[in-house]
């Protein structure tokens, strides 16, 4: 899932939740709040604090970024600090209603792969749309993201790892990686995936933290090779998308 909060966004008010990705493959995007991450295992990731167990108050939080849809470029990317099946299903009944008034054809939703069987019947409850579920996936090094990222996808098989999946998510910058293994997770993805969003790694309060090293392999070797490609979205910093704070 994409950097686009760290700890500091306690202060939730100020968080912005909508925003508007003109460049590659233009479409509108909402950072909404869930009941939590129901994994919580990934050693990078603090941003799961963006969620709350009262549910008329990530609604009343979501239906205000929702709000703000306009419909342009027909299509819709929601992400919350988590998987879509932990949104409420009052916020998934108000995303299908603004998709329908807002004549969006196409939503982007993320999720963890512990949910992956779950996703065929979340296609069917959004049959009027094209469905583009993303997957955090971070690297397709099976012992690198188990071991180190401890992301808990066991498989290996990038074919059957893909399988319920459009898009994906790699998180590149930390010690451990190498240029090889980074142009390598490109590859694979691009090739198993429709679109990919590649993360560089910025500080937070976890014990990962980015690597200058591998950080700079990255924006002088392999940037310049894919900002222009339009199956590839690259966040250098966390709140690229213009959501977070
Ligand atoms: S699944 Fe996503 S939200 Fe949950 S800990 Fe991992 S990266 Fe963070």
């Amino acid at each position: 899932m994409p950097f686009g909060l760290t700890e500091g966004h306690f202060l939730r008010e100020k968080m912005e939740r909508y925003s508007v990705i003109q460049e590659k493959n233009p479409r509108e995007i909402v950072l909404l709040r869930g009941g939590g991450c129901a994994y919580k295992a990934c050693t990078f990731c603090d941003y799961y604090a963006d969620s709350g167990p009262d549910v008329a108050e990530n609604y009343r939080i979501n239906r205000d970024a929702l709000s703000r849809v306009r419909g342009l470029y027909g299509k819709l990317e929601v992400i919350n600090s988590g998987s879509v099946f932990e949104l409420d299903s009052g916020t998934q009944a108000l995303i299908l209603q603004v998709c329908r008034e807002k004549n969006i054809n196409i939503i982007h939703f993320e999720s963890h792969y512990l949910y992956r069987k779950q996703i065929p019947a979340l296609r069917k409850a959004f049959a009027d749309f094209d469905l583009k579920m993303k997957l955090g996936l971070e690297t397709f090094d099976h012992a690198f993201r188990e071991r180190v990222l401890k992301k808990g996808i066991r498989e290996t098989d990038p074919a059957v790892i893909s399988r319920d999946f459009d898009e994906a998510n790699f998180l590149f910058g930390i010690r451990g990686q190498t240029l090889e293994s980074m142009q390598k997770d490109i590859s694979l993805g691009l090739r198993y995936f429709e679109r990919i969003c590649l993360n560089v790694m910025c500080g937070n309060s976890t014990g990962v933290k980015p690597d200058r090293e591998v950080v700079d392999a990255f924006v002088s070797r392999l940037y310049p090779l894919y900002k222009d490609n339009d199956r590839v979205d690259i966040l250098l910093n966390n709140t690229d998308f213009g959501v977070g704070d």
